[in-house]
């Protein structure tokens, strides 16, 4: 087994005994990332920086330091904020943004010790479910070079598949962890709202926005969440609760566990093959002792006419700072101030997110407020109580992450709805502020298919216990794509 083969906790006790140093795993890395550029997962590689701090991890181990993280080569979202490093947010706009602090995210990692190879393509602000709304160009999917690694944080789910690195931050606002992790045959966990602060990460949808671990495994997912996870002064809306030992959960038996089937993600839209894996999960989570029973989530359907008000008026709000002034990029020769801003913005934005914005700025107006923003929030509530009569029936929720496997780059462009409707089983899981995950769980035409686990509030370590007992039965997360050659 090559060394990008090897989980986090694998790598930990081979940089423990002296197998190899941090050093050498980041110089590992880097050549990969090189040799397999044309994936486009990276928009910015920190060769250097990530040189000089493996070389620290090392003298520090060397010194009986002992980082949870320590020598780890991790990937950044270009989505959160990395000091003295360009933060791009996949945007024109912050094309030549040097952000001027670490998200806390970020400070977190750094401060167990990992290594930082550099930030990851994505979805232009986090818009988009297939990567191609990029100013840096599509992402392509390690398994088929033709077709997207689902987005918006693509960038990150390829390069973690791809083994450009050990594992990845990404942001999730309606999808945007668990259907690239699908897409890609990772491990992905968007947490709790709230559950890691939103400090230094470019706002999309502030009230969905969560940040997350996208790893190879469920252990290495808790690991990343223990570091990120947790209150923080600088974000008002992170949840004051302490942080469990997310590892010390994931031996308990799965004996009992009352796991519901949301029959409402079976209904419609779900391609066959991907439903058979679904059905084979479901097989391997009874033979772990598990009770599975069928509950509803009779608003499921009204989830994406929801969130696509709601999140477009969160966005057109949050984006008002980019007016080529106080941020962003700025024109040339601005005629006059209206000029400026305009042409700014015009030019500085793609064409998704400036719909985005009409369609925000729209439903916040005068006389349509109550006519769309108003009945939106309505139907978030609505799909809360759905949960909440789940969870007093059973303990998890199953269900597909997504409608079908990754698609062909340019598929689905030109028709925006089929492109939102992409997230039909994971938009609900953000309205409603609840921890889900994505893990690897078979295939459909060679193509990786994910199983989606929600929890209820703050049981981000229930699903990693089911994931990684899922993960002890099954082998779906060490596959390797061949577009990178097994073990090359
Ligand atoms: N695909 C969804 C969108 O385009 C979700 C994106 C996300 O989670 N950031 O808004």
């Amino acid at each position: 087994m090559t060394m990008h083969e090897r989980s986090i906790v694998q790598q930990l006790d081979d940089l423990h005994s002296g197998k190899y140093s941090a050093v050498e795993l980041t110089r590992h890395y880097l050549d990969r990332i090189q040799r397999h550029e044309a994936l486009n997962c990276y928009i910015t590689v920190l060769e250097e920086k990530a040189l000089a701090g493996a070389n620290a991890a090392d003298s520090a181990r060397a010194e009986g330091q002992n980082h949870l993280l320590g020598g780890i080569p991790i990937a950044h979202k270009d989505i959160f904020c990395t000091e003295g490093i360009k933060t791009s947010a996949g945007s024109k706009m912050l094309d030549s943004f040097i952000a001027p602090y670490d998200a806390t995210v970020v400070a977190k990692l750094a401060a167990a010790g990992v290594v930082t190879l550099g930030k990851t393509n994505m979805d232009e602000f986090a818009m988009g479910s297939s990567n191609e709304t990029s100013f840096y160009g599509p992402v392509r999917n390690p398994w088929d070079t033709t077709r997207v690694p689902g987005g918006s944080s693509g960038g990150s789910a390829a390069a973690v598949a791809a083994g450009l690195c050990s594992a990845a931050t990404g942001t999730d606002t309606g999808g945007s962890i668990r259907q690239p992790s699908a897409h890609c045959g990772i491990t992905g966990l968007k947490p709790t709202y709230g559950r890691i602060s939103r400090w230094g990460m470019i706002a999309f949808a502030s009230s969905l926005d969560q940040a997350g671990p996208m790893a190879r495994t469920a252990e290495d997912a808790a690991l990343l969440l223990q570091v990120m996870s947790g209150s923080d002064s600088l974000d008002s809306t992170s949840l004051d609760e302490p942080v469990p030992d997310y590892r010390a959960d994931l031996t308990r038996s799965l004996e009992g566990l009352r796991i519901g089937l949301c029959e409402d993600f079976f209904a419609t839209g779900l391609e066959a093959d991907s439903e058979q894996v679904i059905q084979e999960a479901i097989t391997v989570f009874e033979q772990l002792g598990a009770k599975i029973s069928r509950v509803a989530l009779p608003h499921i359907a009204q989830s994406i006419p929801a969130y696509y008000v709601i999140a477009p008026a969160e966005a057109s709000a949050n984006l008002s700072r980019f007016d080529g002034i106080r941020f962003g990029y700025r024109c040339e020769n601005p005629s006059n101030l209206e000029d400026l801003y305009s042409r700014s913005r015009s030019e500085g934005f793609g064409e998704e997110v400036k719909r985005r914005i009409m369609i925000g700025a729209f439903t916040l107006s005068t006389g349509y407020y109550d006519a769309y923003y108003r009945k939106a929030q309505q139907i978030r509530r609505l799909i809360k109580i759905d949960f909440q009569t789940a969870f007093e029936q059973v303990d998890i929720l199953l269900g597909p992450t997504s409608p079908q496997p990754a698609f062909k780059q340019g598929e689905k462009t030109d028709d925006q709805v089929a492109m939102y409707l992409q997230d039909i089983y994971t938009i609900a899981g953000n309205l409603a502020g609840l921890p889900a995950m994505s893990i690897p769980a078979g295939f459909s035409s060679k193509l990786p298919v994910g199983v989606q686990l929600i929890g209820n509030y703050m049981q981000e370590g229930r699903i990693l216990n089911a994931a990684h007992q899922f993960q002890q039965q099954t082998d779906w997360h060490l596959r390797s794509p061949g577009a990178v050659g097994a073990g090359d």
